[in-house]
């Protein structure tokens, strides 16, 4: 049986101050799963000082011992790794297919790229008479979404594990289970006591307690741009290290010269992944105007043929919504997309859907104008919304027309001319006619979508301060 009555500090599953609890329900079958501690500031404060009292040893520990502590990590993951994905699809909906290959998949994939960029990386380097040392920048306070919570917690804690630092984690209220059996797995393989703790409560409350701790020396959150907005403002005080993963409206520009088919089907593919759910999504179709019609036709297609159901199933690709509150916002959404003018090509807040479960159907938004919210606020939901252009500097200009820059696509017969209109994209990632995500680059955004990066080499050295010893 998982433990999730209490938290994990300094090795110890210990009570929380507080009696009361947040109840964490199934979205597909609006039944409650467990309850987890509804943690105040003492809480975070006593997880924050076990971090603080493991700090120097584990930043002492030989780079080789901390790396072989991640790679038990990666191999008891991978023994309990459907049963992490059940409870994935349990806790916030992840279509099985998505859960098994993503939700912890990925995750795994992380874990090893980032052993790997730990051995590579020059912890010393000289420059000039300068000695050039990495060091670990201390105790990092975590804060985690609901859409990908495995993932968006390796991507936080295996980096700062590997530079030394100590981490607390405040995964979300909405689906904060994998990380009580994370830290089980964490518990088994052995790190020392303190180096990883586990509080869990409210964003507002233990999300803010944390950020604003003095004892805490960074904080890495992702999730929504305005509550990294908040951390940012709660972690000022203390100057601390800031790193922010936030929303995107990423945009597809499918150029004239493109399979205007393939690239339609790989956005809507895209855009409905996680049931719509992920950060980097391509929510915004740009297409020539003379094919607008066309386009709008073969994407409604696509997301009609996305079978919803039961997540469990493998043949379901899109699962319910993560909450009820996520599915009150996105038919908001459509509501307010309705009354700018918008066309439900398909889906929309009155379409069919499973009669349990927090449902929206795939929606293909038409004939909305640039400025519509729809057109470019972050819905989060299974919804596409289609524009078109008239040549390549307005796909350019409209592909940059939002307050985000996470990510965005280019599609096009002829690659450099892909790779020039990526050039130009105000957004920290670019697929060139469906290139693949790939976990050891660099992952951010830039404006509103965030500050630092993310996995692989570049993620790493966000956990790291530089000092340099001037030689004699
Ligand atoms: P959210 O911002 O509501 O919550 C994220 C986390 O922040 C939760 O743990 C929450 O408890 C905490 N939080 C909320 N308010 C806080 C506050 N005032 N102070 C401190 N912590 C606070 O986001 P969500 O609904 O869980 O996730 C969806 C959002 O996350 C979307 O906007 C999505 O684009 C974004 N996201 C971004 C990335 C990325 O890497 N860029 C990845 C996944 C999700």
């Amino acid at each position: 049986m998982l433990t999730t009555d209490r938290i994990y500090v300094g090795g110890q599953w210990t009570a929380p101050q507080t009696s009361d609890r947040i109840a964490v329900e199934n979205p597909y079958t609006r039944r409650t799963l467990a309850h987890v501690p509804l943690c105040d500031a003492d809480d975070v404060d006593r997880a924050v000082h076990a971090a603080r009292r493991a700090f120097d040893s584990w930043a002492a520990t030989d780079l080789a011992e901390r790396l072989a502590h991640l790679d038990a990590l990666r191999r008891e993951l991978t023994v309990r790794a459907a049963e992490m994905s059940a409870l994935i699809t349990s806790e916030m909906g992840a279509p099985k297919t998505v859960a098994d290959r993503i939700q912890v998949g990925l995750p795994l994939t992380v874990l090893a790229d980032t052993v790997a960029a730990a051995r590579d990386l020059a912890w010393t380097e000289q420059i000039g008479n300068s000695l050039v040392l990495r060091e670990p920048v201390g105790v990092v306070g975590a804060i985690t979404p609901w859409n990908y919570p495995l993932h968006q917690t390796i991507a936080k804690i295996a980096p700062a594990l590997a530079a030394g630092c100590t981490v607390v984690l405040k995964p979300s209220e909405v689906a904060p289970l994998s990380a009580f059996l994370l830290a089980e797995i964490i518990d088994s393989v052995g790190f020392p006591p303190g180096v990883f703790n586990l509080v869990t409560g409210t964003g507002p409350q233990a999300g803010e307690a944390l950020a604003a701790h003095p004892d805490v020396d960074m904080v890495s959150f992702t999730g929504s741009t305005r509550a990294g907005s908040r951390v940012s403002e709660a972690a000022a005080p203390t100057v601390k290290k800031v790193a922010l993963e936030l929303g995107g409206k990423s945009a597809a520009v499918v150029l004239d010269d493109a399979d205007l088919a393939a690239a339609v089907r790989a956005v809507v593919a895209d855009c409905m992944l996680n049931s719509g759910q992920t950060c980097t999504a391509l929510t915004r179709l740009l297409v020539p105007q003379d094919r607008y019609d066309e386009a709008v036709a073969l994407a409604a297609e696509a997301a009609r043929a996305r079978r919803m159901g039961d997540p469990a199933d493998p043949a379901t690709r899109i699962g319910p919504l993560a909450s009820a509150d996520a599915h009150r916002r996105v038919l908001d959404h459509l509501e307010r997309a309705r009354k700018d003018g918008a066309v439900f090509a398909t889906g929309g807040p009155d379409a069919e859907v499973p009669d349990q479960g927090y449902f929206v159907a795939p929606t293909v938004l038409a004939g909305l104008g640039r400025d519509a919210a729809a057109a470019r606020e972050e819905i989060f939901g299974p919804v596409l919304t289609v524009l078109g252009y008239t040549d390549t500097d307005d796909a350019v200009a409209l592909a940059n027309a939002t307050d985000y820059g996470l990510s965005g696509a280019v599609w096009s017969a002829d690659t450099d001319r892909a790779l020039a209109v990526a050039r130009r994209m105000r957004t920290g990632q670019v697929a060139v006619n469906g290139g693949r995500f790939n976990p050891s680059a660099p992952f951010g955004g830039y404006r509103r979508s965030g500050n630092g990066r993310e996995l692989g080499r570049f993620g790493l050295e966000e956990f790291c301060e530089l000092k340099a010893v001037q030689l004699p």
